[in-house]
């Protein structure tokens, strides 16, 4: 498959190994551990069995990169490409506002390998160039941004790491690889969280890492020791999953879009947070950088009683994750910002009224109704 080839093609096509056997149109389901080495040492932590090698080839056609790798989960696939590229002494420079499992992962583990780390706030992508050190890395990417939406100029900080010759990396999962392709931006690494919108039905765990061929290969070599591989069956359900990727999706920026809108007329609603609307302080750029559309999350603040809220929901399911075709929402002071103090959550921006939308693909009317109802 041609990389010329437009995105639904690609999702549909790109990297299906064929049946040779019999003339099946899908890739089998290769679920061997031990495989005849006279031609090639084949082993699924190497990742060169089948399954594993159909997933990466359409994600990185899907991402116009040169290669990539599926891992277990997303935080194998962050993780992993984060220390393939760092050694004791060695700076990285993230964005303050990461997923909190990233955020997490990089306070309680760098300083036990000496590892420096600076946080900024992304909102200008200057202070990423003001962090930079003599050792310093890598650059560490996240947008839209967990929960609050917030857009990063992926072109501007990608420009400041190849000037100063540092890997650029940026976690892509909120976007998907259907609304935004930081490749073609000029960023080094492109991470996702395959559980939510690669996946996209809620019912399987995986992340995917693509970049060059030299930077794959060093994310690898990492990658082989670490050991974050899915196995042959979850590879053939990601790559079912993929081939629908662009309708999903399409239908998700549709839905959420309709929801956002609606959402802001409601005067029982304080804040709208959603990339796509005029109103959002990130919507230049994010038109600029999310060519495929501004992505099925959406966050909003009730004025009032945002539990009762959640009880009274019928369709939208209350629920951490996101990214499946079934609506989904959470509380973030519930979730992912439990641990923060009052204090801590009010400098982050997020109030306890403050709830995450993952929008589904159900008919958009529907969910409307369901939020009025449950407003009431
Ligand atoms: C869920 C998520 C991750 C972590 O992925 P897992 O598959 O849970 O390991 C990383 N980044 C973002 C933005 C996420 O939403």
């Amino acid at each position: 498959m041609k990389k010329s080839a437009s995105k639904s093609t690609l999702a549909v096509h790109a990297g299906t190994r064929g049946d040779t056997l019999y003339g099946g149109r899908v890739t089998p389901v290769y679920p061997a551990a031990a495989y005849d080495y006279e031609q090639e040492v084949r082993y699924p932590r190497y990742f060169n069995t089948p399954n594993l090698m159909a997933v990466a080839a359409k994600m990185a056609a899907l991402e116009n990169g040169e290669g990539a790798l599926v891992f277990s989960t997303g935080m194998a696939a962050i993780m992993t490409s984060l220390f393939a590229m760092v050694k004791t002494g060695d700076h990285v420079v993230l964005q303050q506002d990461l997923y909190g499992g990233t955020h997490h992962a990089v306070v309680n583990e760098f300083h036990r390998f000496g590892i420096l780390y600076t946080l900024v706030d992304a909102s200008d992508p200057k202070n990423f160039e003001k962090a930079i050190t003599k050792n310093t890395r890598v650059i560490y990417i996240e947008t839209p941004s967990n929960p609050l939406l917030k857009i990063t100029d992926i072109a501007a900080v990608a420009r400041i790491a190849s000037q100063h010759k540092l890997v650029s990396m940026i976690d892509n999962t909120f976007a998907s690889p259907v609304n935004q392709n930081p490749i073609d931006l000029g960023i080094d690494v492109v991470l996702h969280s395959g559980t939510k919108y690669i996946g996209g039905h809620g019912d399987l765990m995986c992340g995917v890492a693509v970049s060059s061929k030299e930077i794959i290969s060093q994310i690898k070599g990492s990658a082989m020791h670490f050991g974050g591989t899915p196995d042959a069956h979850t590879c053939s359900l990601i790559e079912r999953s993929l081939k629908t990727i662009v309708v999903r999706v399409k239908q998700q920026n549709e839905n959420a879009m309709t929801l956002a809108k609606f959402l802001s007329s409601d005067s029982r609603i304080h804040r709208v947070y959603y990339p796509g609307l005029k109103s959002h302080p990130g919507h230049a750029i994010a038109k600029k950088q999310m060519t495929g559309g501004f992505g099925g999350m959406v966050s909003f603040e009730v004025k009032k009683n945002p539990d009762r809220f959640l009880d009274k929901l019928k369709i939208i399911q209350r629920a951490v994750s996101l990214g499946g075709v079934d609506s989904t929402i959470c509380s973030s002071v519930r979730t992912s910002h439990a641990k923060l103090t009052p204090a801590e959550r009010k400098k982050a921006g997020i109030s306890d009224n403050l709830l995450r939308f993952s929008v589904g693909i159900e008919d958009a009317e529907d969910l409307i109704k369901d939020i009025q109802q449950a407003l009431l």
